[in-house]
């Protein structure tokens, strides 16, 4: 497949896409594959491709986005973080996934190596301290269509709404041409960050990140990783369902995807430029919310 998500970006209708992780061993190998295939069958817009922090995750991301390039039909990003890289690193990286065929890049800051994200970030010495700079680099480099991330409930290091807004909209105007956000389970929180980045003249399209939830132990992890709160309510719906038994985890699993199909419906219907699916490398879930959908005018 050919073209950018900056040009798919530029079409009428919402983008849709899907997000995986470097395999890190030869069984979650085969399940990444088979995952990637069984997706592909629904055309996605564009499936992206997450940079770890570090060893051989790293490489994972080069080779599978490169293997998504020449082996499918799908259109590949790779995210690409500034932890722990020296701004040479950094364009060697970005010359080895071009060469690789891939012209649209995610650009991170990354969070801290470790189990953490909170912990402090050090720049590499002769490193970058923001995306924003990551972006201008890759920019600098070759025509990519670069995105950023963007935080509903604002960056977990931000202070408030205003300062991380500020920090967004200049990662846009140094060049971003999309951003993705991080995954959310309220809609309001997308539509006001909307607010905020429009009112302050921004017209950069923000795609919004879905994880259909499969496992209520997933939550605390999901709060965790992400530093974006999880609504009480539906917490507890999640937990008044959690059990051992096979039917417990199927009510969870049909629940998860019910509210995923519920988020999806009016994020379209309040014209959200594309929707981006966070997979955990399994496709199930994510196909029953695609199937719900069916009849939405997503590109392919
Ligand atoms: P930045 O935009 O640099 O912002 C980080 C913080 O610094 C914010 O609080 C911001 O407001 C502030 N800030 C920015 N610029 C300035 C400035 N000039 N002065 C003062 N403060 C400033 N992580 C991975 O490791 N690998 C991945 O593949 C990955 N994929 C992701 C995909 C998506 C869609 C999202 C939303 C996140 C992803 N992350 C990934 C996590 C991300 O790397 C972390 O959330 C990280 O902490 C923030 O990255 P950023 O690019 O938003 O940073």
């Amino acid at each position: 497949m050919t073209g950018t998500v900056r040009e798919l970006l530029q079409t009428e209708r919402p983008t849709w896409s899907f997000e995986f992780f470097p395999p890190r061993d030869a069984a979650a190998e085969t399940q990444l594959w088979t995952a990637l295939r069984q997706l592909e069958q629904l055309r996605p817009s564009f499936v992206s491709v997450t940079y770890g922090a570090g060893g051989s995750t790293r490489e994972g991301t080069v080779s599978v986005t490169e293997r998504i390039a020449t082996d499918t039909t799908m259109l590949p990003m790779a995210h690409l973080t500034a932890v722990d890289h020296s701004v040479t690193e950094l364009r060697h990286m970005v010359s080895r996934l071009a060469a690789a065929g891939v012209r649209n890049l995610l650009a991170l800051r990354g969070d801290p190596p470790g189990a953490d994200p909170q912990a402090e970030w050090v720049s590499h010495p002769q490193g970058l301290r923001y995306a924003a700079e990551l972006v201008e680099l890759i920019k600098g480099i070759g025509d990519f269509s670069v995105g950023v991330a963007a935080f509903p409930e604002r960056h977990p290091r931000s202070a408030d709404f205003d300062s991380d807004t500020d920090m967004f909209v200049a990662k846009c105007r140094v060049g971003a041409d999309f951003a993705i956000t991080q995954m959310f389970f309220r809609v309001e929180d997308y539509l006001r960050l909307r607010d905020r980045v429009t009112a302050r003249g921004c017209d950069v399209p923000v795609i919004a990140g879905v994880m259909p939830v499969t496992n209520a132990r997933q939550i605390s992890r999901i709060v965790q990783l992400s530093g974006q709160a999880f609504p009480v309510e539906l917490a507890e719906r999640f937990a008044a369902l959690d059990g051992d038994r096979p039917e417990d985890k199927r009510a969870v699993r049909a629940l998860g995807v019910e509210v995923a199909t519920q988020m999806c419906r009016q994020l379209l219907d309040e014209g959200v430029p594309g929707i981006h699916f966070i997979t955990m490398n399994r496709s199930t879930a994510t196909r029953e919310v695609y199937t719900n959908l069916a009849g939405a005018d997503l590109v392919s």
